[in-house]
């Protein structure tokens, strides 16, 4: 086992979840290797304690205590294989940072992932709701996802297809707990054309010719424009997007536009995909704040903890604001992070 990885007991979460809020493990490991997994795992059998893997803790509510096993990922490795003219292939360890990746692959010239630069968490999240921005899903580069299947024990490499990704979605998302995620690996163009169709992105580049743009200045755009809208969790902090961006039948739509002629929606395989902010907005949250928690005035998808607000105050305001969406425009709001302990 490596020197980290320490069974520890009673340990804070306060500082490993960007929401802030106030939550204890009970047992809790650094997990820097297959070996350290392996033994954590052996361990919370062995004593009958159900487990949770933890990344950076940007997609999570803790409701209350983690009445079991934490394990933090944090296995690190960085390397380029199959390199060759047209690209290479990206490996990353789970507990690598995203963006720090990101940012690593567009030095290097090598363009898929700069759309998803500055999205908090480790490379072994990002799978888990198949991060997405400006256009770009991982599992649009994503080759394969190396994970530990604790059905049968076995270390398994997951080919894309067999992934279930959708829109902030995955296998992995859906079966909580089978999977857990050692590392990935990301097919990356020199030669493919950038993703700039993406309306804030077009607005930031203005009329710069796109054959004039390199990967790292549109990494670098996504980035200025993301620090514009965004709160950056370090100074306020949050959990990103809170609810997903809900689909709804045309025909829901057509009333719905038809009451509210400036509703956003995009089309898409005959469903209409609503922008979630919007429907916030026009409820009324948009800046709201009670005395611990409260919605961002620039962005109302996010949801800040403003003065030590419990999970529970995070969740009660969420359940508001889905109940007020649902009465004035009928439709459900799904959230997007995970709901742990309490
Ligand atoms: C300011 C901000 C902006 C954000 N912007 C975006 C955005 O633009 N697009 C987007 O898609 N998301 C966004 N997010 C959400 C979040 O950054 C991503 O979901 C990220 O991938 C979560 O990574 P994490 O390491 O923090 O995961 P955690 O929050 O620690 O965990 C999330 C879930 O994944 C599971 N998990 C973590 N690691 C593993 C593993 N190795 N194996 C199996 N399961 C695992 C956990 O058990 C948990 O269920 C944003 C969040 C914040 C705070």
């Amino acid at each position: 086992m490596s020197p980290q990885a320490e069974l520890q007991e009673n340990v804070g979460l306060t500082k490993l979840n960007t929401l802030c809020v106030s939550a204890t493990a009970r047992y809790y490991m650094d997990v820097a290797s297959l070996n350290d997994l392996r033994s954590a795992l052996a361990w919370a059998r062995d004593n009958g304690h159900k487990i949770l893997v933890l990344g950076s803790g940007s997609n999570l509510v803790f409701a209350g205590n983690f009445d079991g096993l934490v394990i933090r990922m944090q296995i690190a490795a960085r390397s380029w294989e199959q390199v060759d003219d047209k690209g290479a292939t990206l490996v990353l360890g789970a507990g690598e940072n995203w963006h720090d990746a990101v940012l690593y692959a567009a030095r290097a010239g090598y363009r898929g992932i700069e759309n998803l630069a500055l999205i908090p968490g480790t490379a072994g999240a990002a799978p888990v709701q198949n991060i997405g921005a400006y256009g770009v899903e991982l599992c649009d580069t994503l080759i394969s996802v190396t994970a530990l299947d604790r059905e049968s024990n076995e270390l398994l490499c997951l080919e894309n297809a067999e992934c279930g990704f959708a829109y902030r979605d995955s296998l992995f998302k859906r079966w909580p707990g089978r999977y857990i995620i050692t590392g990935i690996r990301l097919r990356l163009s020199r030669t493919k054309p950038l993703q700039l169709g993406y309306r804030d992105l077009e607005d930031y580049l203005g009329d710069t010719v796109s054959q004039q743009l390199d990967v790292l200045t549109v990494a670098e755009a996504v980035m200025a424009i993301r620090r514009r809208k965004l709160p950056d969790p370090e100074m306020i902090p949050n959990a990103g997007s809170f609810f997903k961006n809900p689909v709804v039948p045309a025909e829901h739509f057509r009333e719905l536009h038809a009451a509210h002629p400036d509703v956003v929606g995009y089309p898409q395989n005959g469903t209409v995909k609503l922008a979630a902010a919007w429907l916030i907005d026009q409820s009324g949250w948009k800046g709201y704040r009670n005395a611990r928690v409260g919605v961002h005035n620039r962005q109302a998808l996010v949801l800040i903890n403003h003065s030590g607000g419990t999970g529970r105050d995070v969740l009660e305001l969420a359940s508001e604001i889905r109940q007020s969406v649902q009465e004035r425009f009928g439709v459900n709001l799904e959230m997007e992070p995970g709901i742990v302990g309490g």
